[in-house]
């Protein structure tokens, strides 16, 4: 089932983009948490992470390695970021195309959920 991102991946609908290449685009969240918050998302649509393959293992990694990159463009890779996935109607996600939320540019409370 397609969802917002891959409206958002075929310029179906508008969004602030940070970062692109042939597998991931990476925008800003339509309602940020923090200065910065953005969406890293692969564009394979992959529901979520109990839908991944394990011939996603480079996909999913790469994820890892753009959050990386997008964190040092926005000038927070220093003082530091989070990196969360949430999975599922319990793990609080709510668009079910697997993205990783880049959080950061505050100091940011220890939170478990
Ligand atoms: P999750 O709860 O992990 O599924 O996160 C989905 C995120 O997508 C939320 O933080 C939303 O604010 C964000 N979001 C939903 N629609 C859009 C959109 N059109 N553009 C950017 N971010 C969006």
């Amino acid at each position: 089932m397609e969802s917002v991102f891959t409206k958002i991946i075929r310029r179906e609908l508008p969004a602030r983009i940070e970062y692109e290449d042939e597998e991931i685009i990476a925008i800003h969240d339509i309602c940020p948490v923090a200065p910065v918050h953005i969406l890293i998302i692969p564009k394979k649509l992959i529901p979520t992470v109990n839908d991944a393959a394990d011939d996603d293992a480079v996909l999913l990694g790469k994820m890892i390695l753009v959050a990386k990159k997008v964190a040092a463009q926005k000038g927070i890779a220093e003082q530091g970021y989070r990196l969360i996935i949430n999975v599922g109607k319990d793990g609080g996600q709510t668009v079910f195309h697997l993205h990783m939320h880049l959080i950061g540019g505050k100091s940011l409370p220890f939170e478990t959920a």
